[in-house]
């Protein structure tokens, strides 16, 4: 790996050390989704400016009003999703800059992300072209809609919030596929694992969270 990718300083292996440590003490277990945590450089994801900040357990921003996620809620997400076995199919929604992408698609065989911010997804190619990832396809649009075209998968994770769970992301879930979402208005917002069955859906309470809202359309 070259020296930009591993990072140096506050970007040191080190640094990130103390980020797992974290993540183990509020209550992440999987021991896949810490070392894949552990061996994806945050850093590369933010400006230059933020890198010093990339391995603090904080969302930080990313331009266009968007930001990275918490670590801990990328882990908690991750494991959740997981919590079945391996994933084989994954869409995402809510690319941003790339980085739960890149966790995904360590954890998965196939990962669909969406976009609706152009520039933001230009971004996040780019960054996931540097660190090599090969089973990542991505789309400009409005991740509401879902991904018909690649349906059914095992897992769909949303990185934005709905006011109410989209039906198209219901409809677009295999049987025994979990879907994690954050659901609600700015300030109350409840994470949720959803688990299709044979015959309907059961929903689990995850986490109170914040996100930035699902918005319609594409800019
Ligand atoms: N997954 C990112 C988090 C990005 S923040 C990470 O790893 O840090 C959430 C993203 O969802 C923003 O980039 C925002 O533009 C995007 N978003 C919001 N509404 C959307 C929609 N309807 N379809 C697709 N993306 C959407």
């Amino acid at each position: 790996m070259n020296n930009h990718l591993r990072g140096i300083g506050m970007t040191s292996q080190r640094t990130r050390d103390r980020l797992i440590k974290r993540l183990q003490e509020m209550g992440i277990q999987s021991n896949t989704v810490l070392d894949v945590v552990k061996n994806t450089p945050r850093h590369i994801f933010v400006d230059e400016a933020l890198a010093s900040r990339a391995y603090e357990n904080t969302a930080l921003p990313i331009g266009y009003n968007q930001t990275i996620s918490q670590p801990y809620i990328v882990a908690r997400m991750t494991e959740a999703l997981m919590a079945n076995g391996p994933l084989k199919k994954v869409l995402e929604i809510g690319t941003g800059c790339g980085y739960q992408t890149a966790i995904l698609a360590q954890v998965a065989e196939k990962v669909y992300s969406i976009e609706r911010i152009e520039a933001l997804l230009n971004k996040a190619r780019e960054n996931l072209y540097t660190l090599k990832f090969r089973n990542v396809r991505l789309q400009h649009g409005d991740g509401n809609r879902g991904w018909p075209e690649y349906a059914p998968y095992d897992g769909i994770i949303v990185a934005a919030a709905p006011t109410g769970i989209p039906e198209a992301l219901l409809q677009q879930l295999a049987i025994n596929g979990r879907l994690v979402i954050p659901v609600g208005s700015p300030g109350y917002q409840k994470l949720l694992l959803i688990t299709r069955t044979e015959d309907g859906f059961e929903e689990t309470l995850l986490d109170m969270v914040s996100f930035v809202p699902l918005v319609e359309g594409t800019d």
